[in-house]
C-alpha cells in the first residue's frame, strides 16, 4: 500500500482565521495598527513583560528596525552566529555594518557564549544570539561581555516565541528582540514578525522608525497637533488583517504548544540512542517550546544517507542552514576568514524531522521506526 507522504511542515490553522480576517474588514480599517494589531501587541507585552511590542511585516524587518534603532552604521562591527539564517546578518550588513561571525557550542548550534569575547574590537557595537529551536542561548553570559564592553544585545527569537531563560521570556532580555510568525513557526500568519523593545530609551524612536520617519503616533495621542516628517525610517508595521489572521492563532497558543511538546518527547524518547548522532540537549536554564526536532549526525554520509532513506519511505525530513561564513557573500566581502568547526558540522550533519501541530502519534510513530531501522542498519562506506 502507497503510504501518504509526510511533509516536513504544514502550516497552522485554527479555524477561526477568516473569520477575524472577515471581522477586520467589517470594522472598515484594514490598514496597520488598527484593532487586531493592538490586541496582538497587548497579548505578547502581558506575556513576556517587554516594553513595548511592535508588529512587523516579518522578522527580517524586525531585524532591520532594530538595526536602525541601535543607530548601526558603516565602520560598525556586529557580532553574529555563523550558523543562523541569512536575515540575521543581513538586517546590520544592510546598514553598513562589518558581520563577525561566532561559532556554535558543540552541544547545541546556539551562539558558543565563551568565543564571543575574544570577538570585540572597539568597533563592535551589537551582539546578535539566536535561540535556535527555540532552545534559549546563555543569556547571562551574553549580557555580562554586553554591559562589560557597553555593547547592545538584539535576540533574534524568530523561533523562540513562547520560550523562556531562567523564567524570563525570550526576546525580552536583551535590549530588544525579534519574533517570526513566517508559515514554518510555531504560530502564523503567512509573513510576519514582532519589534520587542526592552530599553525604555529606544521607545520614542521606535514608534517614528516604524511610521515612515513621522510623529504619527504622538499625533494620535493628541501629543502634537500636526504630524510630519521627523526622521528616518520605513513602512514596517503589516496589514491589520494579517493581525487578525494572527490573532486566531493566539487563542489556541497553549494548545499548539502542548500538541507540538508531546510530539517533541515522543520523538526524544521513542528514538533508540545510538553513537552515530546526538540529540537536542536542553540545559537546566532553558525551556522547550518544541519549535524543532533535530539530529546531529556523527558524519556528512550518514546524514544525507538518513535524508534519502527517509524519502524513500515517504518522510520528508530536511537539513538546515549553510554556515553564513562560507556563504558566497561573506567571500566577497572577506568576513569569511575565522575558522568555525561548529557551526560547520551543524550545516554538514543536521538533520530536522517533520514537526507541525496537526502530525498525528501514528506519523510520529512511522517517523521514528524509520529513523531507528536506519541506524540498527549498517552505515554506508565514506
Ligand atoms: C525564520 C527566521 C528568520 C526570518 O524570519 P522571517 O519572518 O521569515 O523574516 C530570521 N532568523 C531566524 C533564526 C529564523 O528562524
Amino acid at each position: 500500500m502507497e503510504q501518504e507522504t509526510i511533509p516536513f511542515n504544514r502550516p497552522c490553522h485554527t479555524g477561526r482565521e477568516t473569520e477575524y480576517v472577515e471581522d477586520c474588514i467589517r470594522r472598515g480599517k484594514t490598514c496597520g495598527n488598527g484593532e487586531y494589531t493592538a490586541r496582538c501587541q497587548r497579548y505578547f507585552k502581558d506575556k513576556t513583560g517587554s516594553l513595548k511590542c511592535m508588529m512587523t511585516t516579518s522578522c527580517t524587518d524586525a531585524l532591520e528596525m532594530a538595526a536602525m534603532l541601535a543607530g548601526i552604521g558603516p565602520g560598525d562591527e556586529v557580532i553574529v552566529p555563523s550558523y543562523t539564517f541569512v536575515s540575521t546578518a543581513l538586517a546590520f550588513a544592510r546598514q553598513g555594518a562589518d558581520i563577525v561571525f561566532a561559532d556554535s557550542r558543540a552541544d547545541s548550534p546556539d551562539i558558543d557564549a565563551d568565543c564571543i569575547e575574544a570577538l570585540v574590537t572597539p568597533r563592535t557595537r551589537a551582539i546578535v544570539p539566536v535561540h535556535y529551536a527555540g532552545i534559549a542561548c546563555d543569556m547571562d553570559a551574553i549580557m555580562d561581555i554586553a554591559r562589560r564592553h557597553g555593547l547592545l544585545v538584539i535576540e533574534d527569537a524568530a523561533q523562540g516565541i513562547d520560550s523562556f531563560y531562567k523564567g524570563r521570556a525570550l526576546g525580552s532580555i536583551g535590549h530588544m528582540g525579534c519574533f517570526s510568525f513566517h508559515e514554518t513557526k510555531n504560530i502564523q500568519c503567512g509573513e510576519g514578525g514582532m519589534l520587542l523593545i526592552n530599553d525604555p530609551a529606544l521607545i520614542e524612536r521606535a514608534e517614528i522608525l516604524w511610521e515612515k520617519g513621522t510623529n504619527r503616533q504622538k499625533f494620535f495621542r493628541g501629543e502634537v497637533d500636526k504630524y510630519g516628517w521627523v526622521d528616518m525610517g520605513s513602512s514596517f508595521l503589516p496589514a491589520d488583517y494579517v493581525c487578525a489572521f494572527l490573532w486566531a492563532q493566539l487563542e489556541h497558543l497553549d494548545e499548539i504548544q502542548e500538541r507540538r511538546r508531546a510530539i517533541w518527547r515522543r520523538y526524544d524518547t521513542g528514538i533508540a540512542d545510538s553513537p552515530r548522532f546526538s540529540r537536542p540537549s536542553l540545559p537546566a536554564y532553558a525551556t522547550n517550546n518544541a519549535h524543532a526536532y533535530y539530529l546531529v549526525t556523527r558524519t556528512p554520509e550518514d546524514r544525507t544517507a538518513l535524508i534519502a532513506w527517509l524519502k524513500q519511505r515517504g518522510i520528508h525530513a530536511v537539513f538546515h542552514y549553510l554556515s553564513l561564513h562560507n556563504s558566497e557573500y561573506a567571500r566577497r566581502r572577506g568576513w569569511s576568514g575565522a575558522d568555525l568547526p561548529q557551526a560547520d558540522r551543524y550545516t554538514e550533519c543536521l538533520v530536522r524531522l517533520p514537526l507541525f501541530r496537526d502530525l498525528s502519534d501514528a506519523e510520529a510513530d512511522r517517523i521514528i521506526d524509520a529513523v531507528n531501522e536506519f541506524f540498527a542498519s549498517e552505515p554506508e562506506k565514506a
